[in-house]
This record gives structure tokens, C-alpha cells and sequence, in this order.
């Protein structure tokens, strides 16, 4: 049973590696799509204030069109301030050119407020033709890495696939079957340690004599709370190394580990 345990656990890495790497190639279209996102951003801005610099420029010509009207008539104006005959007529011109001032006080202040803008517009597009060949290349950069990673990604989907198919042909079937009915909806958490009667999969205590049947090591066995597959971590015949089980690193006592690192210590020395 022992050596089900051992092809369960290389298949469950075999699961999560599958499961990882999908992951990642998975993701690949939103990050594509992100490093093109701010690239695009800045380009619609950039057409954006080039229109309303275009637009800006249209709207001064026009107010220097005005402008000049407003000169011709108050010339006009003074023109016929000079011929005046009558305190009516008088009137009635004073009254004009009043309208005149006001007219071109407004389009003095317009020109002033628009001529503004056009700096600020002016002065923004290169600032943003910059921005654009930066997030240009960043983009280009970011694409390059996003692709690397769907290579890698891909190879290793299509190895640990590989090897998840041989390991379940080298498999009895009714145990491959059992397998893969466990790996289904387990998102690659098949197999459950189970370490001095603690299933670290789901944390519960599995009753007394369900952990010493399982340390027997002579059939599969479900965690009553998680239905995982249980294993017991600690089984000798596994060699599982893990933290928990390994002696501390800074113990005083020497062990046989502790005796081996000090003396490939000093042969590198
Ligand atoms: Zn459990």
C-alpha cells in the first residue's frame, strides 16, 4: 500500500503542477491586455488634446477675425465722431462705440483665456509623445516577459501532463480510477498527512483508531472530515522530510546530521 501512497503523491504533484500552470496561462490575456492598457491611455490622450489643440487653433484665428472687425468699426466710429451734426447723432455714436469696447474687451479677455490653453495643450503633447514612446517600449518589455512566462508555463503543463499520464497508466486502473474520482473538484489537494492523529489537510483530530489503522499502512483510508486521502506523514518507509519531524538547526547536541555539516563545513574551509 505503501507504494500506492508514493504514486498518489508523485500524481497529486503532478495535479498541482498542472493546476499551477494553467493558472498562469490562464492569466495571460488579462496581462496582456493590462500592459497594453496604459500605452493605450496615454495614446488616447495624446490624439485627444492633438484635436483640441487643432481646435484651439481654429477658435484664435477666428477670434483674430473678430478682432479685426471690431478695429475696422471702431475706426468707422471715430470717423464719424468727427462729422457729428446733431447731439442725436452724437448720441447714437457714443452709443456704438461703447458697444465696440465692450464687444472687444470680451474678445481681449477670450484671446488671452485661449491663448493659455494652447500653452498648456502645446506644451502637453510632446510632454506625452514621450510618455507614449516609454510606454511603448514598456509595453513591448512586459510582452516579452508575459510570453517567456506562457513558454514555461506551457512546457510545464504539457510535462506534468506527460508524466500525470504515465503515472496513472503505470497505475492498477480501478486505482487510477479511484485517482482521479479523488482529484475531481480537489483543486490538486488529493492527499491528506495525517501527523500524530491530526489530519494537516483539514486540521481535525481523526479518532484513535482510525490514526492506528492508518500507521498499519495496509489500505486506502478517507479523513472522516475532509474525505481526503489520508496518508501517515511519518511512516519511516515514506522518508518524507519536514520541518516539524527534522531536529532543530541550533541544538547543542550533536548529532549525526550536526557532526556531517560541521565536518563538509570545514573541508570547504
Ligand atoms: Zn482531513
Amino acid at each position: 500500500m505503501r507504494d500506492v501512497i508514493i504514486k498518489f503523491l508523485t500524481l497529486q504533484e503532478m495535479e498541482q503542477k498542472t493546476i499551477a500552470s494553467q493558472a498562469v496561462l490562464s492569466q495571460i490575456p488579462d496581462r496582456l491586455a493590462q500592459a497594453l492598457g496604459e500605452r493605450e491611455k496615454i495614446q488616447t490622450e495624446l490624439l485627444e488634446n492633438k484635436a483640441k489643440l487643432g481646435a484651439a487653433r481654429a477658435e484664435l484665428k477666428s477670434l483674430e477675425l473678430d478682432m479685426e472687425q471690431l478695429k475696422e468699426l471702431k475706426s468707422g466710429n471715430k470717423l464719424r465722431q468727427t462729422r457729428v451734426s446733431s447731439e442725436k447723432e452724437y448720441n447714437a455714436i457714443y452709443k456704438e462705440s461703447e458697444v465696440i469696447k465692450a464687444r472687444s474687451t470680451e474678445k481681449e479677455e477670450a484671446t488671452l483665456a485661449l491663448m493659455l490653453t494652447l500653452d498648456q495643450l502645446s506644451a502637453s503633447v510632446p510632454q506625452l509623445e514621450a510618455a507614449l514612446a516609454e510606454a511603448t517600449r514598456l509595453s513591448a518589455e512586459a510582452n516579452r516577459a508575459i510570453e517567456s512566462d506562457r513558454k514555461r508555463a506551457q512546457n510545464e503543463f504539457d510535462e506534468a501532463t506527460r508524466q500525470r499520464e504515465e503515472s496513472l497508466a503505470s497505475l492498477d486502473s480501478s486505482l487510477a480510477e479511484r485517482f482521479l474520482s479523488l482529484a475531481a473538484n480537489r483543486h490538486g489537494k488529493i492527499l491528506a498527512p495525517v501527523s500524530r492523529g491530526t489530519c494537516l489537510a483539514c486540521n481535525m483530530s481523526i479518532p484513535p483508531q482510525l490514526f492506528n489503522e492508518l500507521q498499519r499502512v495496509d489500505k486506502l483510508m478517507v479523513c472522516p472530515n475532509c474525505h481526503r486521502l489520508m496518508f501517515w506523514r511519518d511512516d519511516p518507509g515514506l522518508g518524507l522530510a519536514t520541518p516539524e519531524s527534522a531536529p532543530a538547526p541550533v541544538a547543542p547536541k550533536a548529532t549525526k546530521k550536526g557532526r556531517a555539516k560541521k565536518s563538509s563545513t570545514s573541508a570547504a574551509g
